[in-house]
């Protein structure tokens, strides 16, 4: 504009700030979610139920069986870079690659209604405690913040109530909840295959019958099959390979020659964390095209661990795209391996039809 003289600096309120930040961690219902979900597992959990209404913009519920929350912790619990999964300040490497940086509860209080109960083992209730903007709030107004006793079993249930309340604009860009209780849907089917011994379950608020139920004894295959159908687990091979060089470990599920869908579908876990990799898809990709008819592709479930000091990137939530050290060679690993195993029954049934 036509002024010459500069006008003043000024800190922005911290509240806004990290309204803001948390209103870009926490893009939309499933992303607080796959944040729940990662707590709850890290609590130990082996049984886990969710409950949705509204596609998660209304209620988002995670009910744990965990180890809990101490009572003495409740009062920094949301506070921004609090966290009980790093012991010293050289673990970076596990923010790195666990994304333990104590901001996803922290950013849900800022953008949410956030209610947190919870028993420890060695409580003899449970407490109760509500927040808002990274601190604890009173239930009702004129009441104290404190936490409340409260009946409950061990474990921790996390209520996220009115996703984005205060975010105008971000509530507005929701079209329609069918679709974000798809990708809650989709998150959760990931989690429930890849979590081995534990149980999931996760329906809309209202309803009595679930849309995803497995059973914490559940095989791999049988996750795969409640998940993503029998057409897809009756036609899968299973693959584990590792290589010290690399310093990784790969083993999955992962469809043969015999069955092909319209679209890849990859469930890719690094060090336990679901994440995407662009990489890691076009190498799949190429691997199947001589084995597949045109137009024909795989159902891949990949869990890769490799040594934290190689993954480089997920430093922030966001990026659920990940890059690690090696990244061609290991992939290329990988797939080599699934290629092997791919040719192997393809032979097979090559033989078979022969004779
Ligand atoms: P981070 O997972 O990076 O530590 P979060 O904001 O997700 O940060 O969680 C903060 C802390 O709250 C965790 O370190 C953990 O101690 C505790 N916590 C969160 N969810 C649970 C849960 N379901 N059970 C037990 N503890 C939990
Ligand atoms: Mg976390």
């Amino acid at each position: 504009e036509g002024s010459s003289a500069p006008r003043r600096i000024r800190a922005l309120d911290p509240d806004v700030v990290n309204k803001i930040a948390a209103g870009e961690i926490i893009v939309a219902p499933d992303q607080a979610l796959k944040e729940l979900i990662e707590n709850a597992v890290d609590a130990g959990s082996t049984a886990l139920e969710i409950l949705v209404k509204d596609g998660g913009l209304k209620l988002l519920q995670i009910t744990d069986n965990g180890c809990g929350i101490d009572k003495q912790d409740l009062p920094i619990l949301c506070e921004r870079f609090t966290t009980s999964k790093l012991k010293k300040f050289e673990d970076l490497q596990s923010i790195a690659t666990y994304g333990f940086r104590g901001e996803a509860l922290a950013s849900i209080s800022h953008i949410a209604h956030l209610t947190v109960t919870t028993k420890t083992a060695d409580s003899n209730c449970a407490w109760r405690a509500h927040y808002d903007s990274g601190r604890l709030s009173p239930a009702k107004p004129g009441q104290a913040p404190d936490p409340k006793p409260v009946a409950g079993r061990p474990g921790t249930q996390i209520t996220v109530e009115d996703l984005f309340y205060n975010v105008p604009t971000r509530r507005r860009a929701f079209r329609s909840a069918s679709d974000e209780y798809n990708k809650i849907i989709d998150i959760v089917g990931r989690y429930a295959v890849h979590c081995s011994s534990v149980a999931f379950s996760c329906k809309k608020h209202g309803e009595s019958s679930t849309s995803i139920s497995i059973q914490a004894n559940s095989s791999a295959v049988d996750r795969i099959r409640q998940i993503c159908g029998g057409g897809v687990a009756n036609e899968l091979i299973d693959f584990s390979t590792s290589d010290d060089r690399w310093g990784f470990k790969a083993s999955g599920l992962a469809t043969n020659a015999n069955y092909s869908m319209k679209k890849t579908t990859i469930l890719l876990f690094i060090n336990h964390r679901c994440v995407e990799s662009t990489n890691v898809r076009k190498s799949i990709e190429q691997t199947y095209a001589p084995f597949l008819p045109k137009g024909g592709h795989p159902f891949v479930y990949l869990s890769l661990e490799i040594d934290p000091q190689r993954v480089d990137v997920n430093v922030h939530p966001t990026k659920r795209e990940v890059n690690f050290l090696n990244e061609d060679e290991i992939v290329q690993a990988v797939c080599e391996h699934i290629r092997t195993k791919l040719a192997a029954v393809d032979t097979s049934r090559t033989f078979l039809t022969q004779t």
